[in-house]
């Protein structure tokens, strides 16, 4: 196990037509890279972890509650895997190389034990995968960055409901973050 694959966010709420924080079309059309390299990732027995935002209803304390509408509640459907990554993740679910974390921030890194996890399995290279490409991918990026992580990102693995700000971020990545991009 030398390196890790990050699913960030690709729920229905982030992803699916009539989700509450939808990417849309642009969501939608990466999820075949996504199922390929999460399959690829797993049979290969690398880590692949499933990080997923987490929210309670009504939490007016949470910061992202004044930016924008309710997604991702505990325990609705808004939170499950999009499409074909739902039985993936169901299907692999108890193999020790397979996890799921909850994360209540942008980042990956934020509040979770995730630098713990690649730490014990002696990983410093991780790959991006998910949505959205300027929020929640971006922020983990710059985590992974300052905390010394080699960094991919798959061009048509990432999405979000602002082109402007999804090509804005690939750039970052590359050109600040130092980071790779994957473009096939
Ligand atoms: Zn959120």
């Amino acid at each position: 196990m030398k390196k890790a694959l990050l699913v960030i966010d690709y729920t229905n709420d982030f992803v699916a037509d009539d989700g509450a924080l939808t990417c849309g079309e642009a969501g939608q059309a990466i999820e075949q890279t996504i199922a390929s390299l999460t399959e690829l990732f797993i049979k290969e027995d690398e880590f692949v972890v499933f990080a997923c935002d987490l929210h309670e209803a009504n939490d007016k304390y949470h910061p992202e509650s004044k930016l924008f509408p309710p997604h991702n509640i505990l325990n609705t459907a808004g939170r499950e895997l999009f499409g074909s990554l739902q039985n993936i993740y169901k299907n692999h679910q108890k193999q020790s190389n397979v996890l799921w974390i909850d994360k209540t921030r942008y980042s990956s890194f934020a509040g979770t034990n995730l630098e713990q996890l690649l730490a014990e399995r002696g990983i410093r290279e991780i790959h991006l995968v998910g949505v959205c490409t300027d929020i929640c991918v971006l922020h983990t990026a710059v985590d992974a960055y300052n905390k010394g992580f080699k960094t991919y990102i798959y061009e048509n693995g990432v999405a979000s409901f602002d082109e402007n700000g999804h090509n804005w971020a690939l750039r970052h990545f590359k050109n600040t973050l130092g980071a790779e991009i994957i473009s096939n």
